[in-house]
């Protein structure tokens, strides 16, 4: 049986930082890191917001950097999902198939993963003038044409971002109303760079190499037609990945991890980090920061018990 300190389930910034952390502290760490280690920033070319790369970094680079800084420490990797928990008392235990590890805490880092339009040329042009994230993505579309997919906070959000760099930002909804808080809809409503496609549907991405239009829907009168833009950024809401914890761990509406004092789960010794209890900022550097903040919690509790 194989026994460790900490056990980290996710392998994106959040799970990396946490692994350094905590093997840096001597704490002897195992990470599960699913299939395809490295969670969102897999999906996204340059990243250009995370410090320490003045001319950027590639998101699987960056990925890539973190595992190893996390190896270098003696972080051992088990590359497949955790399929059980139990997660109350001592040892705490995590599965891994048949496999049982047992260990004396726990930090949660499965991530959030966005949700997407599910069409064929969406995926084929994924990274390419696709994203879900404008803080991230905006400034590779300066003084280009954007579409917007969603109604939400979050749609109003990257829209009023991408306002600020884009020469015009055009708004795709499947409804005639927003879902958004007033605020945030009366902010899109006044821009002048922002115009909304009313009860209207992306339903298909067009360009070769680069995203160059989409083809709309108005779902009302059943016209289509075609919309030339440089990008499409989906803001159709994000799906927390917590099927695992559901019957032991608080979860709210939208499925994301409660926490309490920043990292805290309800019960001791299990903390979680990133986008997995985080539905607002969702960035790359905050998901790192959650993760330091679980290995200094974890730390601190292996002391105590
Ligand atoms: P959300 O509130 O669930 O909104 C998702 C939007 O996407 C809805 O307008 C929905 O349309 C649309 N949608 C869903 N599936 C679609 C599909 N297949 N095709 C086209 N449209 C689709 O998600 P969110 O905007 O990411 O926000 C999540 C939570 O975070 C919310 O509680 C939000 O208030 C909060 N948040 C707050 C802020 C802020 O306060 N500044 C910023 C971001 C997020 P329908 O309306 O027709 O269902």
């Amino acid at each position: 049986m194989s026994k460790y300190d900490v056990i980290i389930i996710g392998a994106g910034p959040a799970g990396y930082t946490a692994a350094i952390y905590t093997a840096r502290a001597s704490l002897k760490t195992l990470m599960i890191t699913g299939t395809t280690p490295g969670g969102q920033l897999l999906l996204t070319s340059e990243v250009e917001n995370f410090p320490g790369f003045k001319d950027g970094i590639l998101g699987s680079e960056l990925m890539d950097e973190m595992k190893a800084q996390a190896k270098r420490f003696g972080v051992e990797m088990i590359q497949d999902f955790a399929t059980k928990v139990e997660l109350g008392g001592q040892p705490k235990k995590v599965w891994v198939g048949k496999e049982e590890y047992h260990t004396k805490s726990v930090i949660i880092s499965t991530g959030a993963s966005a949700n997407w339009l599910g069409l064929k040329n969406e995926t084929r042009l994924m990274g390419k003038g696709i994203s879900s994230c404008a803080t991230c993505d905006g400034f590779f579309f300066k003084d280009q044409k954007v579409v917007v997919v969603g109604g939400g906070d979050s749609a109003m959000e990257e829209a009023l971002t991408l306002a600020k760099l884009c020469s015009h930002v055009t708004i795709v909804h499947r409804r005639e109303e927003f879902r958004a808080s007033k605020i945030m809809q009366d902010r899109v409503l006044k821009n002048k760079k922002i115009s909304v496609e009313w009860n209207s549907e992306v339903i298909d991405v067009l360009g070769k190499d680069m995203v160059d239009g989409v083809k709309l829907k108005n779902n009302k009168t059943g016209k289509t037609r075609d919309l030339s833009c440089n990008g499409l950024f989906v803001a159709i809401g994000h799906t927390p990945a917590t099927d695992l914890f559901k019957s032991v761990l608080d979860i709210d509406s939208k499925g994301y991890l409660i926490t309490k004092d920043g990292v805290k789960t309800v019960l001791e010794g299990v903390y979680a980090a990133g986008d997995v209890a985080d539905p607002h900022y969702r960035q790359a550097i905050t998901a790192a920061g959650d993760g330091c903040r679980a290995a200094l919690e974890a730390e601190k509790y292996l002391q105590g018990i």
